[in-house]
C-alpha cells in the first residue's frame, strides 16, 4: 500500500521548535515565520519539496533581514531606475538613516532642552551648496513640493504655463493635473514646439499666481523649436518658479543641457523645485530653493505638514549633501576606459570558469527623468540571453536587459565595489542557464 507522502509533512510546531528557527522567530517575529513555514509546507504539499527539507527550506529563506524589498544589482545601464528605486545611497546616507532609526534630537535643541527647528542642520547643508538660495524646504517629493508652491502662490488663481512644458511624469501622472487639483486654473500658453516671451507677456494678468516653467525631463525636443529661457521671463511682474525635476545643485561638464538649482535662481527664479533621489542621488524628497519670504510662507501653510519626510529621509539627505560623492555621481562620471577594463577582468575570470562571455561596448542613460538624450559610453558583459531570467530570480537579484539575444551586463549603474558579486552571480546561475537553453534544444 502506497503511504501518502503528504502525511510526512512535518506539522508547524515541530518545525518552529527547529533551533534555526527558533532563532529566526526571535529577530523576526512568529508572524513571518509562520507565514514562511506554511508556504514551505505547500511547497511540500505540491511535491516542489520533499517532506523532510521543509525545516532546511524555511531557515534558509529566514537568514536575511525581514525585508518587504530585495536589492538589486543595477546592470540594466540605465542609472535612475524608476523600477528599481531611483538613485542609491551612499554608504555614509545608509549609515545616517540606521543611526536615525531609533530617538533622535531631530526636533530637539539639546542646550536648551525644547523644541528645536526640524531639519535645520540639512537646510544648512542645502545652502551652503547653494548660496543664491535665501532658503530652502525639504517635503515628500518633487510634485508634492509644486503642490505645495501651488496651493500657496495659485488657488482660485491662475498658472501660466507653456504647452511644451505640459509633461506626463511617469506612472500616468500628469503634471497639469497636479497643479489643477490644487485648485489652480491653468492658462496655456504658446504651442507645442514654440512659445516666446510675449506669449507669456500676454498672459499675465490680474489673476496669474506664477509662471511655472519646467524642464521637459524625459523627453527631446528638436527641429522648429523654441522655448523662453528664465533669464527673460524673470523680467516679468509676477513670480517665475521653475521645476528642474532632476536636482542638480551646480552645473555638470557632462551634462550640458540639464537645468541646475544655482544658475536658475541666478537667472531670476523665485522658486526651484527638483527631486532628491534624481541626480543629487539622495532619498526621495523635494527640495523648492528660493526667496526667503516665500519658502517661509510655504513652510507656514498647513498643507507642508501634511507633506514633511520623515527623520529617516532627513538623515539621508544630509548624508548625501554633506559627505562623499554619491554612487550615481560616481557612476556619471567613471570614464569609459575604467568600465571597459573592469568588463574586461570580468568577462576573463567567466571564461576561465566556462562562461560564454564577452565584452561589448553599450550605451548607458541617465534616465528616471534626468539628461534625456545623453548617451554615457559604457561596456557590458554579454552572456547567452537564457542567463536573464536566471540573473533575475538570483540572490541578489542582478537585472540586465536584453538585446539581439544577448543577455548584456552593463556596468555603468554598478559600483566597482559589486563587480565581485556579480561575477559570483552569474557563476551561480550558469548551471540553470545551460539547463534552460537544452531544454529549449
Ligand atoms: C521627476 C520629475 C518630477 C516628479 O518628481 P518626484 O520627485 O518623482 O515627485 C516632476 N517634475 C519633473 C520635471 C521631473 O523630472
Amino acid at each position: 500500500m502506497a503511504i501518502d507522502p503528504r502525511r510526512a509533512i512535518p506539522r508547524t510546531d515541530v518545525v518552529m521548535s527547529d533551533e534555526r528557527i527558533v532563532d529566526a522567530t526571535a529577530r523576526l517575529g512568529a508572524g513571518f515565520v509562520k507565514a514562511a513555514v506554511k508556504a514551505a509546507q505547500e511547497r511540500a504539499r505540491a511535491g516542489l519539496i520533499a517532506p523532510e527539507e521543509v525545516a532546511d527550506h524555511v531557515a534558509a529563506g529566514l537568514s536575511g533581514p525581514l525585508s518587504s524589498v530585495r536589492p538589486v544589482i543595477n546592470a540594466t545601464g540605465v542609472l535612475l531606475h524608476t523600477n528599481l528605486g531611483r538613485a542609491p545611497l551612499s554608504n555614509a546616507a545608509r549609515e545616517a538613516v540606521a543611526l536615525a532609526a531609533g530617538f533622535t534630537d531631530v526636533e530637539y535643541d539639546a542646550i536648551t532642552g525644547r523644541r528645536g527647528r526640524r531639519g535645520q542642520a540639512v537646510i544648512d547643508a542645502l545652502r551652503e551648496q547653494v548660496p543664491k538660495a535665501g532658503d530652502v524646504l525639504v517635503v515628500n517629493n518633487c510634485a508634492a513640493a509644486i503642490v505645495l508652491v501651488s496651493s500657496l502662490l495659485a488657488t482660485g488663481k491662475e498658472i501660466i504655463i507653456s504647452r511644451g512644458e505640459m509633461i506626463e511624469i511617469g506612472d500616468g501622472f500628469r503634471l497639469p493635473d497636479v497643479l489643477t487639483s490644487t485648485g489652480a486654473r491653468l492658462c496655456e500658453v504658446g504651442t507645442t514646439n514654440r512659445t516666446t516671451l510675449s506669449d507669456y507677456r500676454n498672459a499675465v494678468g490680474q489673476n496669474t499666481g506664477f509662471i511655472l516653467k519646467v524642464h521637459p525631463s524625459n523627453f527631446l525636443q528638436s527641429g522648429f523649436v523654441s522655448s523662453t529661457p528664465v533669464r527673460q521671463l524673470s523680467k516679468l511682474e509676477v513670480p517665475i518658479v521653475v521645476d528642474i525635476g532632476s536636482g542638480l545643485l551646480q552645473p555638470d561638464r557632462l551634462l550640458p543641457n540639464e537645468p541646475n538649482v544655482m544658475t536658475t535662481l541666478r537667472d531670476g527664479a523665485a522658486l526651484v523645485t527638483c527631486s532628491g533621489d534624481k541626480l543629487l542621488g539622495g532619498p526621495q524628497a523635494g527640495l523648492i530653493f528660493g526667496d526667503a519670504r516665500l519658502v517661509d510662507r510655504l513652510r507656514r501653510h498647513p498643507l507642508a505638514r501634511a507633506l514633511r519626510v520623515d527623520k529617516l529621509t532627513l538623515a539621508a539627505l544630509h548624508a548625501t549633501v554633506r559627505g562623499p560623492r554619491t554612487p550615481v555621481d560616481i557612476a556619471i562620471h567613471t570614464s569609459p576606459q575604467v568600465l571597459r577594463k573592469r568588463a574586461e577582468v570580468l568577462v576573463q575570470r567567466l571564461r576561465a570558469s566556462e562562461v560564454d562571455a564577452s565584452c561589448i561596448g553599450a550605451d548607458s542613460r541617465v534616465g528616471g527623468g534626468g539628461a534625456p538624450g545623453v548617451v554615457l559610453k559604457s561596456t557590458a558583459v554579454s552572456l547567452r540571453a537564457s542567463y536573464a531570467e536566471v540573473l533575475r530570480r538570483g540572490e541578489p537579484m542582478v537585472v540586465g536587459r536584453i538585446e539581439r539575444d544577448r543577455c548584456l551586463l552593463d556596468l555603468r549603474a554598478v559600483p566597482a565595489c559589486d563587480d565581485e558579486a556579480l561575477y559570483l552571480a552569474i557563476i551561480a546561475a550558469s548551471e540553470d542557464a545551460a539547463n534552460m537553453d537544452k531544454d529549449h534544444l
